[in-house]
This record gives C-alpha cells, structure tokens and sequence, in this order.
C-alpha cells in the first residue's frame, strides 16, 4: 500500500466470497440469508450488495433489518430475496411492498397494518411471523401467539398475505437457554401447522449458532458476522472464515518520542484501547493515548511521516483483526467495525 492521506479500510472481495462460501458449506442443506444490517457491518452496503450477488444461492437471501437498508439492496440486486424485519411505517411497507421485500412481522398490530398495506396494494405481502424466545427485544409474545396465528392464517386464506416464514432470535447466552428457546419455537411453528399453513422458512440461528449449533437450524440461518470475518469475541477461529476487513492509518506526525496516526473517525473508540498494538513497517507500537481523530502511539524510534499503520489486520505484529482489538476492550469485532464513520475510505480488492 502506497503512502496514505487518511485512514482506509481496505475490504477483499474474495475473502468475502470466501467466508461465504464457508458458511453456506457448513449449514448446507439450510440456506443462507446473509444479513446486511449496520451497512453490511461497516463494510459498506453497497459493496457488500455487489460482492455477494454472485456467492448467494438460489434460495438464499439478504437480510436487511429496515427497509430503507431493503430497498438499497434491492437497487444492485433485483432478483434475489429481501427481508426486513425491523416494525416499519405504513409508507415504509407500501414501498417494501412494490419492491417485493419480505417483512418479518413481531407484533399483531404490525400484522393488522401489514394486511391493509397488502390489501390496498393488490398483491399479497410475504410475511415471516416471528416468536418470541425468551430475549423480549421484537417478536409475538407465547400468550399472543395463538391469536396473532389465527389472524394470518384467516389473512392468508382471504390472498391479503402468504405466510414465508416463522423465526425466532436466541440470546446465544448458553446452551440450556437456547434449548430452551428453540424447543418454545417448534412448539409455535406446530401450532402455525395446526391452524393450516406451513411456511417455506423457518429460521432460528444467527452465525454462532447456526455454526455450532446445527441441531437448532431451521432450514435458513441468518448469518452476519461470519460471513464478514468476525468471530465471535474470545471464541475460536472459525475453519475457512477470515477477516475482510483490515485498517490502515498513517503516521502523520512524529513529535518527540509520539507518533501521531490519523486513524479517522472512529467515533468515540473508548481510551480504553490504550495498550493496544498497531502493526508498522518498523514493529509493533503500544498506543499511548485516544483522542477523537487520532492515535498517539509510544516509542516513535524509527517511525516517520507517511509510514502506514496496520490499525488491525494481517501482518506487522499489531492486532490481527477487528475482533483481536475488540478484545482488549472487553467488545465485540462488530462494535470496532459499525464505528467507523464514511470518513474512513472503503477501499475494496480483489
Ligand atoms: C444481527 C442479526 C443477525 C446476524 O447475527 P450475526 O451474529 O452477526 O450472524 C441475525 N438475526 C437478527 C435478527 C439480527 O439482528
């Protein structure tokens, strides 16, 4: 890499496709809705869209939390499937609804709205109910559950919606709650039976579950992280899963025995990260202070202007990926990653 002005995330396309590929290998035969939330992960929605269009499967999918984040995606990829998920407005579904976005539904009222948009649009929406497991974020309540069923299999029956699929989100605390969850799923999936429809999708796990939990797949898992290289926070390396992600800084002041590294906006990274290493040409530095902007890192010896940094990512001995500096700050590689502001150029390679 040539001599920086400013910070770059530099994002590889092949190991995105990589990484996905691992994953659709190892949940198959479930598919794969790759989730795209937090603009792709930091990695830039646009990107990500572009890059993933050829990795994706017939029967796999985008998950795009809102539909805003929906109808972008459907922009650079007018085939695939769609799903947002997060309660949306009345003009946000009429939208969703043109665009032939899924909707995952987590509250009867939602479901009430959803109908109408679907009714006035003419043609029915593809909805996935979603139950709740036990994290009491979005999603029908057990006691609602029967109810909110018979509402939809009644819409359904009347062409207003087409029930696509039923899901739940697991607080992948431990083992025993997600059993417990899961076990609270199936149960609400055979009363959805019961009442008369069975829907094409049925999706419970995210990527850590999804990898290590095969017995508690549906036949689609939502996957993020993985898909982007990041493992989960002091969990193992994930076989055939690397970062795509690296930072790259410039040293643009050396003062004294501090060198000062733009390393752009990374929004509000706690002090915390002092004690950290960024990789550089000359070895590994210790950085020293955090401010809003920049790094100031210890023992400039032999540091110069226009040097790069390696902020995370392979090579020069400093952390090796977003997670590895998470981790000295007690968080997760997404918290690094979904920090870093547009300022950051996303340059992507091959
Ligand atoms: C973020 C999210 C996922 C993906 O989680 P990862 O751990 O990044 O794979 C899946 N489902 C829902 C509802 C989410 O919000």
């Amino acid at each position: 890499m040539g001599a920086l002005t400013g910070p770059v995330l530099e994002i590889s396309r092949s190991r995105f496709l990589e990484n996905i590929a691992a994953v659709r290998r190892h949940i198959t035969p479930s598919a794969l809705m790759l989730v795209m939330k937090d603009d792709a992960y930091g990695h830039g929605l646009g990107w990500a869209t572009d890059a993933a269009c050829a990795a994706l499967g017939r029967h796999d999918s985008f998950g795009a939390y809102d539909v805003a984040t929906a109808l972008r995606i459907r922009g650079s990829a007018p085939e695939a499937a769609v799903f947002a998920w997060v309660t949306s407005s009345d003009e946000e579904i009429a939208r969703a609804l043109a665009a032939r976005i899924d909707l995952g539904v987590g509250t009867a009222e939602y479901l009430r709205r959803v109908i109408a948009a679907s009714d006035a649009f003419g043609t029915p929406a593809r909805v996935h109910l979603k139950i709740d497991t036990g994290l009491h974020r979005n999603g029908i309540r057990s006691e609602d559950w029967a109810e909110v069923v018979a509402e939809a299999v009644a819409a359904e029956r009347a062409g207003l919606i087409r029930v696509a699929g039923v899901w739940t989100h697991l607080a992948e605390a431990s083992d025993a709650d997600d059993d417990v969850s899961a076990a609270e799923f199936h149960e609400a999936s055979e009363q959805l039976r019961a009442a008369g429809t069975t829907p094409q999708w049925a999706h419970v796990t995210a990527s850590a579950a999804s990898w290590w939990r095969p017995e508690l797949r549906g036949n689609l898992c939502r996957v993020g992280a993985f898909c982007y290289g990041i493992r989960s926070a002091e969990g193992p390396e994930i076989p055939g899963v690397l970062p795509v992600a690296s930072l790259y800084a410039p040293v643009v002041a050396v003062d004294g025995d501090e060198a000062i590294i733009a390393t752009g906006a990374l929004h509000g990274l706690p002090s915390t990260l002092v004690g950290a290493r960024v990789g550089t040409p000359r070895g590994p530095r210790t950085i020293t202070r955090v401010d809003a902007v920049t790094m100031t890192v210890v023992d400039a010896s032999g540091l110069r202007p226009g040097d790069t940094a390696t902020v995370f990512g392979p090579g020069e001995a400093g952390e090796g990926d977003a997670t590895s500096l998470a981790e000295h700050i007690g968080t997760v590689g997404e918290e690094i990653l979904t920090r870093l502001t547009t300022g950051v150029r996303r340059v992507g390679v091959k």
